[in-house]
């Protein structure tokens, strides 16, 4: 590193690395949550065609104006909230912290979560808290509580289901903290589309409560749009941070387009719901491992016998990519985390993890 940048770049980013991302080349792909459907044939061929009507010389609808309020019927947002859009909801978790990043100001999340808060938190010179899980991933409340007293947090997250996890936290967990918390609490409802419990008919009951919602779990990632929704209070003031022109005409026409089709994405979805459980009944028969129970379109598991950095590497041989940790110690040690995906490709999963197990326990037999 040159002088110059070593002397301007702020140490807080120089001394975080870079966020990584495998490459996957041609492998089975279950390692990012994606869902892993394209359209039919039919749906393809209509959006194509309006596509071509699209002004690419022209800046978008700066407000996404018409997108907003398909996204909030589709995301049944009570009516009288108001909504912004965010290039991802990583953009709108940006942009909540840009907001509320008063000196000294503080986030808190629970530990293990999504890495990003922590991530973004750095970003906007935000100090970061986290309180571990317990042994179930539950909330420790005590801790919990604590930490809101000793920290008075401007914003908690909280990733409902949670991230790597896949549970629930308790609805009466996150309401507690809600009525405790003088800051913002934001619930952050990436897989709502798996979940079946939503606390967006509780933002009318909590005037520090904002949920946030994002596409890309529900099979649109690469269009990169998340929703956050609360009252007018709130995102009227988050509304000022947000670049004019943040969701791209592309996005716009096809996000509202993929909407209008909802019932294909709900199809999509519920079929990735019944893959899931026939994955957990399909990995509850695996003795080596330990499966923990899932709300979102991924399954977290221990490696009970063997070491999980092998298996990885094992099933990367065979193809398959999923997700480890590199944590040696800690709630995650030895946890890899798998996303659903089509029938055929979980498996090809199951094939390559058995495979793997027993090599694995052949090795330690050995020595
Ligand atoms: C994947 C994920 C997101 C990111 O969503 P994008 O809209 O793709 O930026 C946000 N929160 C959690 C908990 C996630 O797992």
């Amino acid at each position: 590193m040159s002088d110059r940048v070593k002397q301007l770049v702020r140490d807080e980013i120089q001394a975080l690395s870079a966020y990584h991302v495998p490459e996957p080349g041609n492998m089975i792909k279950l390692d990012a949550m994606e869902n892993p459907y394209l359209w039919p044939q039919e749906m393809q061929s209509q959006w194509l065609e309006g596509l071509k009507n699209i002004a690419v010389n022209r800046y978008p609808d700066p407000s996404a104006a018409s997108l907003t309020r398909r996204l909030e019927q589709v995301m049944d947002v009570p009516s009288g909230m108001r909504s912004i859009l965010g290039n991802g909801s990583d953009e709108l978790i940006q942009i909540i912290c840009m907001a509320l990043a008063k000196p000294g100001a503080v986030v808190l999340a629970p530990e293990p979560t999504f890495v990003m808060y922590d991530m973004i938190a750095r970003f906007t010179n935000m100090r970061y808290q986290s309180v571990p899980l317990d042994s179930t991933f539950q909330l420790d409340m005590p801790a919990m509580l604590q930490a809101i007293e000793e920290y008075n947090p401007a914003v908690i997250f909280l990733a409902y289901p949670n991230n790597p996890t896949g549970n629930l936290f308790t609805e009466q967990d996150v309401r507690t903290i809600i009525e405790k918390s003088s800051g913002l609490v934001v619930v952050d409802e990436a897989y709502h589309a798996f979940a079946g419990h939503s606390f967006m008919p509780m933002l009318k009951e909590y005037d520090n409560l904002v949920v946030m919602r994002t596409v890309s779990k529900m099979g649109l990632a690469g269009l990169r749009l998340g929703i956050l929704s609360g009252s007018a209070d709130w995102l009227n003031e988050f509304d000022k941070i947000r670049l004019p022109y943040n969701i791209n005409v592309l996005t716009q026409y096809s996000a509202e387009f993929a909407l209008q089709h909802s019932d294909i994405l709900k199809q999509q979805t519920d079929q990735i719901c019944q893959d899931r459980e026939t994955m957990q009944q399909a990995m509850a028969e695996i003795e080596a491992i330990k499966q923990y129970p899932s709300n979102a379109n991924f399954i977290l598991f221990k490696v009970l016998a063997g070491d999980s950095a092998q298996l990885f590497e094992s099933l990367k041989q065979d193809r398959v990519l999923i997700k480890r940790f590199p944590d040696t110690s800690g709630p995650l040690a030895g946890c890899l985390r798998v996303t659903i995906g089509k029938p055929e490709e979980n498996e090809a999963f199951l094939k390559a993890l058995k495979k793997a197990l027993r090599k694995s326990v052949a090795l330690s037999v050995e020595r």
